[in-house]
């Protein structure tokens, strides 16, 4: 393992529209790397320039906090923050891997997350994020904490051969049902299912069984992809170790594309699946409004919703206006209820969106959206 101290220019990633997986407009890195090492991740494909041999070696941006106390404070910002859940987690290194013990960054960005007031939603694989229950509670009381695990399914012995550096599955259950005794929203990404290893209808309905049983608030489900390169070669050598007679059925669904996607036939029956067990546990597939409805502006709470129906609508294969919508109103510098004599004039917006979104602005709530959100 090597791990390399690097001076990071900036910190946060401002989204230029809001992203509706994550309820957030801003994320950050702290490090580059993962000593997790999980199998599929696709922080390993090349387009994300993570330099030396990924899984062993780590970049530390040891400049992180400085440069966030800057970027955070918003008396030197031209212009304001949109009030949002900043992302800590995800991309190209968990916050919460071993080196984090020593350099404690992604403790020291939280107390800053704190100190200023934003919400936050946490994305980890790794137990280590318990350290941090003094902070999130704070930072929940003031303006809200989601904790997120990602998981590929809770079977223990199949998350030991493709996520080898992570506490077990069992084990990130714990820790889900350790934060919601403390009051804290917890969500499950599951995401990446493993074609034909961890995406059966049992096995799903068996891990959703179990997040709902720690307590879940969502679980927002995805599948895998798999870029040319670094990343298709480093998970097809593991796959042919263990699953040799499964090679041909990827063959057949990756075929060569830039963003290492399945086959549509594919995710659209995976969707399918985990929609009809979500449904059956009556666990919201994204994160429910009731967690972001009291710290969004108008425009953002309409494109998040717009872009959860747009999800539901393209799983069950019918033709949706509602992403052009949400993109359309992402353009918009005015608050919508200040154009809503005009909102058909917006594309992508007809009349049965211009009632969702009316409704949206009068009560906060869809019930078109939540009736596919639940079931
Ligand atoms: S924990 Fe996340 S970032 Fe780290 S290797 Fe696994 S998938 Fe990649």
């Amino acid at each position: 393992m090597t791990i390399r101290e690097i001076e990071a220019k900036s910190i946060l990633r401002k989204h230029k529209k809001i992203d509706s997986w994550f309820i957030s407009h801003y994320g950050m890195n702290l490090y580059r790397g993962c000593i997790h090492n999980c199998v599929y991740c696709d922080g390993r494909s090349e387009g994300y320039y993570v330099d030396g041999e990924f899984g062993r070696d780590v970049a530390v941006k040891v400049n992180a906090i400085e440069i966030l106390r800057k970027e955070l404070d918003p008396k030197r910002k031209r212009i304001p923050f949109r009030r949002s859940f900043i992302m800590v987690g995800g991309g190209v290194g968990d916050s919460y891997q071993p080196i984090e013990k020593k350099y404690q960054l992604t403790r020291k960005a939280l107390q800053l997350v704190s100190e200023y007031d934003f919400p936050v939603h946490m994305l980890t694989k790794s137990t280590l994020i318990k350290r941090d229950i003094d902070i999130l509670k704070k930072i929940n009381e003031q303006s809200r904490a989601i904790v997120s695990f990602s998981f590929s399914s809770a079977d223990d012995e199949i998350s030991d051969i493709f996520e080898p550096g992570v506490p077990s599955p069992a084990e990130r259950l714990e820790t889900i049902a350790f934060f919601k005794d403390e009051g804290i929203a917890c969500g499950m990404f599951l995401l990446p299912v493993i074609p034909f290893i961890t995406d059966t209808a049992e096995l799903m309905e068996e891990t959703v069984k179990k997040a709902v049983k720690a307590g879940v608030d969502f679980i927002v489900f995805g599948g895998m992809t798999l870029k040319e390169g670094r990343q298709k070669d480093y998970f097809l050598d593991v796959l042919k170790k263990y699953y040799p007679h499964l090679i041909a059925e990827y063959q057949n669904i990756y075929k060569e594309n830039r963003w290492g996607e399945a086959t549509r036939e594919y995710y659209s029956l995976i969707n399918q699946r985990f929609d009809r067990i979500a449904k059956k546990y009556k666990i919201p597939g994204r994160i429910p409004p009731s967690l972001y409805r009291d710290i969004l502006g108008e425009n953002d709470l309409v494109i998040v919703m717009l872009e959860h129906i747009d999800y539901f609508l393209k799983i069950y294969g019918k033709s949706s206006p509602y992403g052009y919508a949400a993109y359309s109103i992402s353009r918009l510098k005015e608050p919508l209820s200040t154009i809503k004599g005009d909102l058909r004039k917006l594309k992508g917006v007809g009349k049965v969106t211009e009632g969702i979104i009316m409704e949206i602005l009068e009560t906060g709530r869809a019930s078109y959206y939540e009736k596919l959100l639940t079931g």
